[in-house]
């Protein structure tokens, strides 16, 4: 019997989650770390193998797709300006669920020492990691934008916003340049960008075995139960911002102006979901988040490769709802009272920071601090909550490559670049590759 992707890789995590909770309750950490987390770490590795290269490709022909400047300056618009409101949409959602429940109110003060104890030393590196970005410049990140060599930007995943500064640029030669010179280097772009996305069919056969191993080393090391009770609470909060997003507002939006139904949406998604949930990289899932997009969404590739890849860096609606909630949860546990302002100054900084933060695991709690800073809470208050990021992260990561997913059809339904999926059979492109 053939399954499809996303049920192999679902029963991956099931079965990896339940592997890893006998091997916390044997005691069985150490076989964990040293023989199945590996495994993890080999999948996520290939997968960032293949992230600057199919950045490089698929940007460079999304652009020389669009054949002419101002259609680039106008779906560039089109795009920025969607991810900035389903930010700000995300950020207020959040707001407002953690200021009506109010989890920090319920934190007991012996739970936050016990806390703040036990997790002073990570918070303590987040911290540190953090504070070379706060003594910078108000256009610091505009500098950090415009890297000084093209090798050394593309030799780091973080600087993802450099490459694609430099791909635009490369790509805008490109089109500037007679079409008969620039022919060949286009041929390779178009080759290039084919081959990258049959390597990254091969590295999601692997899916299934790389989830198993990520849910088994995150389950067996995970903080005892009590932890996770304590912060149920807020964790709801997040979670449930989370799922108005993904279960509300982009079903609905897509529906409205799509007209796809969420069923047709979920199918088509799932398998980026999934990685992004066991992932917490919306960089690692971004070849995944394409190929769905572009063979089983029917979005054209033209809007896909320029979408996307600056999705993934910029558009992190489900980072910027976290720090929200996180920041006033952290606030009320430690007896401060936010006013509308400093709310508002939430706002703007959760949405900045969720610009910045980069699309890997984590990222969204370093850039925490810097919105914790700005409104002057404590930057300790992170320990609070560190128990709870991963799961969390992983959540929002869903979010963050869903958003980005929902904005792509909503571009490419607005420039007429979208085939409806549930008309045009588009088969199943890992079904085949297996
Ligand atoms: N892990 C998230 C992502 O890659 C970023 C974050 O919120 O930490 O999208």
């Amino acid at each position: 019997m053939k399954l499809a992707l996303h049920w192999k890789i679902l029963i991956g995590m099931a079965m990896g989650a339940a592997f890893g909770l006998f091997c916390a309750a044997k005691g069985w950490q150490g076989f964990v770390s040293d023989w199945i987390a590996p495994w993890g770490k080999i999948f996520i590795n290939m997968l960032k193998l293949i992230a600057v290269p199919l950045i490089i490709f698929s940007l460079l022909k999304g652009i020389t797709d669009l054949k002419d400047i101002s259609k680039l300056s106008k779906m560039g618009g089109k795009t920025l300006a969607l991810y900035i409101i389903s930010t700000v949409i995300a950020i207020t959602v959040g707001l407002l669920i953690v200021n009506l429940v109010k989890p920090g109110k319920l934190i007991s003060e012996e739970t936050q020492t016990t806390l703040m104890e036990k997790y002073e030393g990570d918070a303590g590196q987040k911290i540190l990691a953090a504070a070379g970005r706060k003594e910078v410049g108000p256009l610091q990140p505009l500098i950090d934008v415009v890297p000084e060599n093209f090798l050394a930007a593309a030799s780091n995943n973080r600087n993802m916003l450099q490459v694609i500064f430099f791909v635009i640029l490369f790509g805008v030669g490109m089109l500037l340049v007679d079409p008969k010179i620039a022919e060949p280097v286009r041929a390779v772009v178009i080759g290039m960008n084919e081959v990258i996305l049959k390597i990254i069919d091969l590295i999601m056969l692997a899916a299934p075995v790389g989830v198993f191993a990520l849910l088994a080393s995150l389950v067996a090391d995970a903080p005892s139960a009590d932890l996770f009770v304590a912060l149920g609470a807020y964790s709801l909060c997040v979670a449930g911002g989370l799922g108005i997003l993904i279960f509300l507002l982009y079903p609905l939006v897509l529906k409205a102006y799509v007209g796809m139904t969420p069923k047709t949406f979920y199918k088509g998604i799932a398998p980026a979901q999934l990685l992004a949930f066991s992932t917490s990289s919306s960089a690692a899932t971004l070849p995944v988040t394409m190929e769905r997009v572009t063979e089983h969404l029917g979005v054209d590739d033209e809007v896909t490769s320029f979408v996307l890849p600056i999705g993934a860096t910029i558009n992190m609606d489900g980072t910027s709802l976290y720090q929200g909630v996180a920041a006033v949860f952290i606030a009320q546990a430690l007896g401060y009272d936010l006013g509308l302002g400093q709310q508002l100054t939430i706002l703007t900084t959760a949405l900045l920071a969720s610009i910045g933060s980069a699309a890997v695991p984590g990222a969204g709690m370093v850039m925490l601090v810097i919105v914790l800073g700005v409104i002057g809470i404590p930057e300790a208050g992170l320990a609070l909550i560190f128990a709870m990021d991963r799961p969390l992260d992983m959540i929002r990561t869903v979010t963050n490559v869903t958003g980005d997913a929902t904005v792509a059809m909503i571009v490419a339904k607005s420039e007429n670049k979208i085939s409806d999926p549930e008309i045009k059979n588009l088969g199943d492109h890992y079904q085949q590759a297996g």
